[in-house]
């Protein structure tokens, strides 16, 4: 009893010892993203700041169940997702606080963050269809729509209905087209799959190459990490496929965001917003445009040679944050489609 005591009393000695030694600032973030772009940024940042970066990377689900638990003992200070739909879901649980949106409202365009400041996207993704053009001809490409258009049968690529990117997608059909023909376009694309859906966003434009299949639905910033894979084999791939943005005679191509909050109990929130500022400022926007092939947030940043490539393209405007309301009927559509 005396030696767990006295342990006990060494561990707290320790403990207090090592948090009254660090006079030094920090941000603590918890990550579901796992880029080296994120955390060459975040090496930057401590350079100009003088600020350290704890980093936390995990499955964002598992990070929300974590702040849930941690409670207001949470050492978080910021969440970031690679999703808008999970950021909602965040919000909705009560895990996040408004950020200062001084700054970032003029940055940022009104439909890539949340009305009402808890979060903000910080870089912009386009879902589009790569495809193969000895095996698809450019006619036959319009709308997410007309893939479930008989001719396609057998032929379409994307994976499963447990992705976020395929959930937050769902989400805008049904706010586009509403309930029933949001149903009718999942039984149609479940009709028209090249197989039942497996492996990544990256692994859907191999299968194109392995000839399962004539087109996948994607996230334009894989053609980009594809074409510069030190993977000869996946560079070759990349560079026979096409990238169409559909919609573009009407809503637009179907946006998507990687987001960034405060969490509700940060305790180093000033910390917090200097970095989500940081996040925004065109020089770290050019990093995440040129490393990774997102779309700048900051619509005075240019965009890199090979987003001018892929060229210019109509976005889906609606609000992100109106997508929230559709998330949970997405899941529902997916089990009624049998889109697994
Ligand atoms: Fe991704």
């Amino acid at each position: 009893m005396r030696t767990l005591s006295l342990t006990l009393f060494l561990f707290v000695s320790l403990f207090t010892l090592l948090s009254c030694s660090s006079d030094q600032e920090v941000v603590n973030i918890y990550s579901g993203r796992h880029y080296q772009a994120d955390e060459e940024l975040f090496r930057e940042f401590t350079r100009q700041t003088g600020i350290r970066v704890n980093l936390v990377k995990a499955d964002t689900d598992q990070l929300i169940n974590r702040l849930e638990l941690e409670g207001s003992n949470s050492p978080a200070d910021l969440f970031i997702t690679a999703d808008a739909g999970r950021m909602i879901h965040a919000g909705e649980k009560g895990l996040l606080q408004p950020m200062d949106p001084v700054k970032i409202s003029q940055w940022v365009p009104a439909y890539l963050r949340d009305s009402q400041h808890y979060w903000t996207g910080f870089t912009k993704r386009a879902r589009v269809i790569v495809y193969d053009p000895d095996l698809v001809d450019l006619a036959e490409l319009s709308t997410y729509e007309a893939l479930t258009q008989p001719h396609w049968k057998g032929r379409i690529l994307v994976r499963s209905s447990q992705n976020h990117y395929n959930q937050t997608l769902m989400a805008s059909l049904l706010a586009a087209l509403g309930e029933e023909q949001a149903l009718q376009w999942a039984r149609g694309l479940v009709a028209n799959m090249a197989q039942t859906p497996r492996g990544n966003d990256r692994d859907q434009v191999k299968a194109i190459a392995a000839g399962v299949g004539h087109a996948a639905i994607v996230n334009t910033y894989y053609m980009g990490l594809l074409l510069n894979s030190p993977n000869a084999e996946e560079r070759n791939i990349a560079s026979r496929m096409k990238i169409f943005f559909p919609n573009q005679q009407d809503r637009g191509s179907h946006i998507n965001i990687s987001g960034i909050a405060i969490t509700a109990h940060a305790p180093n929130k000033s910390n917090a917003q200097q970095l989500i500022e940081f996040l925004l400022s065109p020089a770290s926007q050019r990093v995440f445009a040129e490393e990774n092939f997102e779309y700048p947030v900051h619509e005075e940043v240019e965009w890199p040679e090979l987003l001018q490539q892929w060229g210019t393209f109509k976005a889906d405007t609606l609000p992100l944050d109106q997508l929230g309301q559709h998330l949970h009927q997405a899941m529902i559509i997916f089990n009624q489609a049998g889109w697994h």
